[in-house]
């Protein structure tokens, strides 16, 4: 076996991989409290890329403290064109390196380089999105008191303030992503971040770490703890001296987080899982849905918080939907992300894919029909093919449990009542995303209205963007992020009066 399967990296890349992978806490690169070290995997291959640092408690309390020095003092003494300006320096300086950030993402974590380029452009205009966003950040004014104002002329206003230190957990999926979309906003709004990456993907956000202290930021203001969520990750959102946690990942870890918080009420946001509905009418654009439909659930080999993975259709184009559904996963190619040629990479480990397996296995089990894929890949890596199942019920794990990989079940239905298709596509505990494909303008909007989700497409699927309000319905989540909203989620307000 080859390195990445015989593709290469940017000199740039491998320079990284060579240097030590520390925790950054206070402007300085250290190594946890017990020197402890875990390695960092390439899924397609099983080769071993680099060993990091993990932390412990004792490290959070470091980069908690850390993050309140500098909230106090250098951070919020910056004024606001000089937060703007070091936030638009870091934007560049990610563009400078985007092969190189996206590259480590490609090999930390498995994902097609079409799909690791254009996060990282995300990414850059996510940043520049919220430094352009600082100099927008308003209170307003409004009627003083009636008991105020009946003695003198007074004055009412509002204050934007930022929340203060906020404790940052990612997941592996999207590993730069999820990051940047939570650091961003927060810097913006004056906050000082813990940040903890996944164990799976610690290595995008430590060459960030690296350009945010290029960039000149004080120390403290960003700190990163790489480690166990158990260890690491309990730490952070159990600190009192936190004044938010903002996570993603999966809703069982999720309800840990609302747990811990309670010592001191912290705030909490929550993106969580997803087990989304494709609704496809009698009437749809078979040309458009077919592909549309496959890549809702196999984008980025269904390790997507909104993969669409619960088709529903009318029983007059389910076969025609289904031939070419069947025929579009047979034309996917599976291989490693540097492969410009590949579509769907491998599971992010061993773990995972077992519980991927298993989930194809029960649906087989419990008597549904499996029309493309349902097999592992013998090779090196953790390749599962993308998995179509028909002939599935609402009952069975595969349709009511989210899988985290290409796994798609599909069901027919033969009305045309838009509040029972909607009975339907609601039948979950989930509503992080969604989507409806017909030419019926009118069908599109009245069916959207009913599906309780955070975010529904019509004709297309995930339609994630940086000014895009992006969050979950039930137990997907609380809160928002990405736009305004996003950088809300940072900000307390507080109202003032003056009585004169
Ligand atoms: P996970 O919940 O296992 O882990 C997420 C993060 O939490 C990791 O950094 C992990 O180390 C940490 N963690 C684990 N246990 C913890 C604990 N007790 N206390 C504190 N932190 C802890 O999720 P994952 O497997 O990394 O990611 C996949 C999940 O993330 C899926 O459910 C997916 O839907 C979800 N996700 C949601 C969104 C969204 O925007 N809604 C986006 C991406 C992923």
């Amino acid at each position: 076996m080859t390195p990445f399967d015989g593709h290469a990296i940017a000199p740039e890349t491998q320079a990284f991989l060579d240097q030590p992978h520390k925790l950054l806490i206070d402007g300085a690169w250290v190594d946890g409290e017990t020197n402890e070290t875990m390695e960092a995997r390439d899924p397609a291959t099983g080769l071993v890329l680099a060993r990091f640092a993990i932390g412990g408690a004792g490290d959070i309390d470091h980069a908690v403290a850390a993050a309140r020095r500098a909230f106090e003092g250098p951070w919020s003494r910056l004024t606001v064109a000089e937060r703007t300006a070091l936030m638009m320096r870091l934007a560049r300086a990610m563009n400078d390196d985007a092969q190189v950030l996206a590259e480590l993402d490609v090999i930390d974590n498995g994902m097609p380089m079409f799909i690791a380029g254009l996060t990282v452009a995300n990414c850059v205009e996510m940043v520049d999105y919220y430094a352009g966003g600082i100099m927008r950040i308003e209170g307003t004014t409004t009627a003083p008191p009636r008991h105020v104002a009946a003695e003198a002329e007074a004055l009412t206003y509002t204050l934007r303030e930022p929340v203060g230190v906020v404790g940052q957990i990612v997941p592996w999926n999207v590993p730069l992503s999820t990051a940047i979309l939570k650091l961003a906003p927060a810097l913006a709004a004056g906050c000082t971040v813990v940040i903890k990456p996944s164990e799976e993907t610690p290595l995008s956000m430590l060459r960030l770490g690296q350009l945010i202290l290029n960039a000149g930021f004080p120390n403290g203001v960003v700190n990163i703890v790489n480690g166990l969520g158990s260890t690491v990750g309990a730490a952070l959102a159990e600190h009192a001296d936190v004044d938010k946690i903002s996570f993603t990942g999966s809703t069982a870890t999720g309800k840990r987080i609302v747990q811990a918080a309670i010592g001191n009420l912290k705030k909490v946001s929550l993106e969580l899982g997803g087990k989304s509905p494709v609704v496809v009418l009698a009437d749809a654009d078979l040309a458009l849905a077919i592909p549309g439909v496959a890549m809702a659930t196999f984008f980025l080999q269904g390790q997507n918080c909104m993969a669409g993975t619960r088709i529903f259709v009318h029983e007059s184009i389910h076969d025609q939907l289904v031939e070419g559904l069947v025929a579009f996963a047979a034309g996917m190619t599976l291989g490693h992300g540097l492969d410009p040629s590949t579509m769907l990479g491998p599971m992010i480990s061993d773990a995972h894919t077992a519980k991927v397996m298993g989930y194809i296995d029960g649906a087989i089990a419990e008597g549904a029909t499996l029309v493309a894929g349902g097999k592992r890949l013998d090779r090196a890596g953790n390749f599962v093919q993308p998995t179509i199942f028909t002939d599935t019920r609402p009952e069975m794990a595969v349709v009511r449990e989210e899988i985290f990989g290409p796994v798609m079940t599909v069901q027919k239905f033969a009305t045309d009542d838009l509040d029972a298709i909607a009975r339907l596509a609601n039948d979950t505990p989930f509503g992080l995303s969604g989507s409806v494909w017909t030419q019926s303008l009118s069908s599109a909007h009245r069916l959207v209205s009913r599906i309780r989700a955070g975010q529904v497409s019509i004709n297309c699927h995930g339609a994630v963007g940086t000014n895009i309000p992006f969050g979950g319905y039930g137990q997907s989540g609380w809160g928002r992020e990405f736009g305004r909203e996003g950088l809300d989620g940072y900000l307390e307000t507080k109202a003032v009066t003056a009585r004169l």
